[in-house]
């Protein structure tokens, strides 16, 4: 058994600047907030005016998440990245915008991934935010939440991609610990911050561990020789057993790798599901 599929609505797209994963397959979910600051940012209007200013400043993200709607604004499956957390795989961009780079505010996350994670590599989840206190878009606020609905749909979101494309909990991500701007700015604000991402981060590997632990991976018997794999240049490797699910990597070179399972003439390796050359 899988994570359940959250609902997501596959309506409101976004074309512009979009390209091919290439060689770089997502390897981390980067998590933002869209900085909305009323106490109704997350409402379906609150997501249409967030969604209305990607398409006015050509920005973009995958998903877009608010309190009663899921929104895929570019789908990560048919290979699409974005650009949506400003650096590129192997670049260190540091967020100069006034007020929001890590000039206002460094924490101990802050550029953690700077030119590990970037545009090519990276699935991006865009949480409506909402905001008590003055009205005023400053990330150095308090007052910055996610509402409890909003905050279980992105949960049940990121769960559920994890699980699609087989990454880790530990490499989901804070658009700050790429650039260093403070989004999400409650989770990087101030000292202690960062203590709100954690639980966000054991939420989801609770609802993925409960999953596991009904499903647990049965080794093959007998159990395979070896346990090497023989790998041709150019083979893609997917998220499951099955040349329909997600690439999440592509070999450069033949080449032989270790795997632990065997399913349907797949083998599982640390790149993930391929076929044997
Ligand atoms: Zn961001």
């Amino acid at each position: 058994m899988a994570v359940s599929k959250p609902s997501i609505s596959s309506i409101h797209k976004l074309w512009s600047n979009i390209t091919r994963w290439g060689r770089n397959a997502p390897a981390y979910i980067v998590i933002h907030f869209t900085s909305g600051f009323s106490q109704n940012s997350d409402s379906t209007a609150g997501m249409l005016s967030a969604w209305k200013s990607y398409a006015e400043r050509g920005s973009n993200a995958h998903y877009l998440v608010g309190k009663s709607a899921i929104w895929e604004m570019v789908n990560p499956k048919t290979h699409f990245c974005t650009y949506s957390c400003g650096s590129r795989v192997g670049k260190k961009n540091v967020c100069e915008v006034p007020g929001w780079g890590p000039a206002a505010y460094k924490g101990p996350l802050s550029m953690s991934h700077a030119g590990v994670a970037g545009h090519a590599n990276t699935i991006n989840v865009e949480i409506c935010s909402c905001k008590t206190g003055r009205k005023k878009c400053d990330p150095m606020d308090d007052g910055w939440y996610f509402s409890d609905e909003t905050y279980m749909n992105a949960v049940q979101l990121v769960a559920w991609l994890c699980d699609e494309f087989g990454i880790k909990v530990t490499n989901i991500i804070m658009h700050n610990q790429i650039t260093g701007k403070l989004c999400p700015a409650m989770w990087c604000n101030k000292p202690g911050a960062e203590a709100g991402f954690e639980t966000f981060k054991q939420n989801v590997a609770t609802l993925l561990n409960e999953i596991e632990e009904d499903t647990p991976v049965k080794s093959p018997s007998p159990m395979p020789e070896g346990g090497m794999v023989n790998v041709a240049a150019d083979s893609f490797f997917y998220s499951k057993p099955s040349t329909d699910a997600p690439i999440v990597a592509q070999s450069q070179a033949a080449t032989i790798l270790p795997y632990t399972v065997s399913k349907n003439g797949f083998y599982y390796t640390d790149s993930g599901w391929v076929q044997s050359a």
